[in-house]
């Protein structure tokens, strides 16, 4: 009967709410990547490169919101602040390059596979890149000089997404890209030179104006990154565990009623 279906479908969806908490969201967190932060100071630990917007360290909401895409939530956890005023400016012909800084300050997880190092540094190459980032493993720079005064002091939002992606392996010369950028100006691939970046996480995709958006073959490619840890799902009854939990509540009541 069409009132007995319905009702077995309202218990299902009941069920599957209190069994499976967080999979009822639009695009389900299913990995996690997690980005230690490094933060460059000069050699008295003053003048530091900045950490990104008050209350929104790391632009963590764009971040998230652009990888979000792909079922990623990033975690960023401050690790250290590096006194170095060598390494506050860093540069591939000076023997400061972002390789060098990871060598030194992590040299147990630099080009790693399974770890992600930020380096928040005042200037990369003279000031001619906003960010770097390894492809296919995990390290990457930012210019929060020249991140942070973007866009009249907005910021260049999307600049950690992008080079989070690039250390996820994007984008690789079988997916279109060159010199592993996309040639689509509103993909979060596109090289820094055509990219349209964001004004606020209203215009990240798939809102707005839809930038920094992530193709499906680009997100199927970051997802097999060994970078990202599965969502695990702790905490949850196991379904024998609430049987067990009825049935015991049952006897309960059956005994009430016997001794009532
Ligand atoms: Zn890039």
């Amino acid at each position: 009967m069409p009132h007995k279906f319905l009702r077995l479908i309202s218990a299902f969806v009941l069920a599957c709410a209190v069994l499976l908490p967080g999979v009822a969201t639009a695009i389900p967190v299913t990995q996690t990547l997690t980005v230690q932060v490094y933060q460059l100071c000069d050699d008295a630990g003053q003048n530091c490169s900045s950490t990104g917007p008050a209350g929104n360290s790391y632009f963590a909401a764009e971040t998230n919101k652009i990888w979000a895409q792909a079922g990623i939530s990033v975690l960023f956890n401050f690790v250290q602040q590096i006194n170095s005023t060598f390494f506050s400016t860093i540069n591939d012909s000076a023997g400061n390059s972002l390789f060098n800084l990871g060598q030194t300050y992590t040299p147990g997880s630099n080009l790693s596979s399974t770890v992600v190092n930020m380096f928040l540094v005042h200037s990369i190459n003279g000031g001619t890149a906003y960010g770097e980032g390894w492809i296919g493993v995990g390290g990457l720079a930012i210019d929060m000089d020249l991140v942070s005064a973007f866009n009249g002091g907005i910021g260049r939002i999307d600049t950690i997404a992008h080079e989070l992606g690039h250390n996820l392996g994007l984008v690789p010369n079988s997916l279109g890209g060159s010199n592993a950028h996309s040639s689509v100006p509103n993909y979060l691939m596109a090289g820094g030179n055509i990219r349209l970046v964001p004004g606020s996480l209203n215009d990240i995709a798939p809102d707005g104006l839809g930038y920094d958006f992530l193709p499906a073959d680009q997100i199927a490619l970051a997802q097999r990154s060994s970078l990202l840890q599965d969502v695990a799902v702790n905490n949850v009854p196991e379904p024998s565990s609430l049987a067990l939990l009825a049935a015991g509540l049952l006897v309960l009541a059956w005994r009430r009623r016997s001794l009532g």
